[in-house]
């Protein structure tokens, strides 16, 4: 049986306890994973530290960001380990995984080392009250050793989308990947060796959230920040961890995100639109659509479009490239997304399509698929309406007004990202501006430029990631005032 280990300082250790790593097409176990205890955490913890002292403390922007292009560059090289990796621990289809997760990594790399060489100093000449002049100018200093915890659905993606930027400003990193998905973190260990990147400093340790890895990592003392993506009840207890010694966090949570289709929408783009926006990573994309508004003219041939969609996903094998729909991560998820399939209907819901779990008389039965689900007919107050449920499922209601629309949209507690569908682009702007959300689309869904800012309101997280927001939550600015 493969063993999945910890990563510290340049070596692969394993450790005293073990759990399995499963493969959620069939339910097989793929491998053992090495669980990381609080001394190996300490250790890596530890290793961070020294790292910054040495020759990664040393080196120049320009070489640091010519050893990130290296990294990007191994991953490109190992592509299809890469993607078998993500495709066996997730189950996602392999036209995902290697059209998105993995050339994102890449991708990630690319991006924050060519930025970091751009991002200039910030400097002011201040008049003093003697009527002499004194310079201010703010220089970058990475944080020191940064803790990211990150979660299941996009492993390999939402990892490096941390760890590119932390590394690009001169940190160290201890990652603990999801429980559910350790492998592609692991694996970027070695393209770490590989492109030189000196040892301690980028580290894995292995492990749960509470009393496992991820909760050593958030308590250590001497971990300067945590940068963390995963439910918003998690980073209400990363808070709670970190308070005691003050740590800057940065948080991608949980959402429940709206769409609002107008009547004069280019009907065909916005179906084919939600129906990736809802049911893409079989829903499990924090941006996915769970709340679609529909403009009551268009309504019910919506409805039935959407449906027509979701009739025509392919739950097949994930390694088969037809496949566009593959399983929920575990059967403790399954549990959990068809707790809410139940709910819907005890909430009086109307079930358009699926709501239960599909046959297929192989192997897959063994595995944690799901229906795609779209419901109807509920009060926008049931809990289906209110509640994170992360798989592919939505709920649609007819609106009769722009007003109507936009309040029921921006009634959530969440507030990551929204999606517009109109003809009148004065409309689009119009509405997207009133969206309580981190990111508005307009005619479009998940289309990213890495440069922007990313993150959410309320319940979606604390502060933004991307281009120079990322630099700066991963630097501390020293200003140095200059009398002259
Ligand atoms: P999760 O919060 O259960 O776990 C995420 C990570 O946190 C895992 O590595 C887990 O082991 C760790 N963890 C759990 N409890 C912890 C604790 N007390 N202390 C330290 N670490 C702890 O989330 P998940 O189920 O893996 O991921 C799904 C969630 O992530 C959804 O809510 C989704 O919306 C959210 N998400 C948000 C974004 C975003 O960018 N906003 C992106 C992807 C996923």
């Amino acid at each position: 049986m493969k063993i999945v280990q910890n990563y510290i300082d340049g070596r692969f250790a394993s450790g005293k306890c073990e759990f399995a790593d499963v493969n959620p097409s069939d339910g097989t176990v793929i491998a053992q994973v090495t669980e990381a205890d609080a001394s190996q955490v300490d250790e890596a913890v530890g290793a961070a530290r020294c790292s910054l002292r040495g020759e990664w403390g040393r080196i120049g922007v320009r070489e640091r960001a010519a050893r990130l292009h290296r990294v990007a560059d191994v991953i490109e090289k190992r592509f299809d380990c890469f993607v078998q990796a993500e495709v066996a621990d997730t189950g996602k289809p392999i036209s995902l995984a290697s059209k998105l997760d993995v050339p994102r990594a890449a991708t990630n790399f690319r991006v924050f080392a060519d930025l970091v060489k751009m991002s200039g100093l910030e400097s002011f000449q201040t008049e003093t009250p003697d009527g002499t002049n004194a310079l201010n100018y703010a220089v970058r200093k990475p944080l020191g050793v940064v803790g990211v915890i990150t979660p299941w659905n996009l492993p390999l993606l939402l990892l490096t989308w941390k760890v590119a930027p932390a590394l690009a400003c001169g940190n160290a990193v201890v990652v603990k990947p999801s429980e559910e998905t350790p492998a592609t973190a692991t694996l970027l260990a070695e393209a770490m060796q590989d492109a030189g990147i000196p040892n301690g400093v980028y580290n894995v340790v292995h492990g749960f959230g509470p009393g496992s890895a991820g909760e050593f990592l958030t308590q250590h003392p001497d971990v300067d920040a945590i940068t963390f993506t995963g439910e918003s009840r998690t980073g209400a207890a990363i808070m709670r961890a970190v308070a005691p010694t003050v740590k800057p966090v940065s948080f991608e949570l949980g959402g429940k995100n709206a769409a609002i289709v107008f009547a004069d929408c280019n009907f065909e783009e916005a179906v084919s639109g939600l129906s990736d926006a809802v049911f893409l990573n079989t829903g499990q994309v924090c941006l996915c659509a769970e709340r679609v508004y529909v403009e009551r003219q268009i309504f019910v041939a919506f409805v039935e479009a959407l449906k027509q969609k979701a009739g025509s996903l392919h739950s097949g094998w994930p390694n088969d490239e037809q496949t566009n729909l593959g399983p929920l991560i575990s059967a403790q998820h399954r549990e959990k997304v068809l707790s809410y399939y139940q709910l819907a209907r005890e909430e009086g819901a109307t079930v358009v399509t699926g709501g239960g779990v599909p046959t297929f008389s192989d192997d897959r039965d063994h595995g944690f698929y799901v229906q795609p689900t779209i419901y109807t007919g509920l009060a926008e107050s049931a809990r289906c309406v209110k509640e994170e449920i992360f798989g592919p499922v939505c709920h649609i209601a007819p609106f009769d007004s722009e007003e109507e629309a936009v309040a029921m949209a921006n009634d959530t507690k969440y507030g990551l990202a929204a999606s517009i569908w109109t003809g009148n682009l004065k409309r689009g702007h119009r509405v997207a501006q009133q969206m309580n959300v981190g990111i508005t689309w307009v005619n479009c869904w998940f289309l990213r430029d890495l440069r922007t800012p990313f993150g959410g309101a309320g319940l979606s997280g604390i502060g933004r990631e991307g281009g120079i927001h990322s630099l700066n939550f991963y630097s501390e600015l020293n200003n140095i005032c200059i009398r002259l």
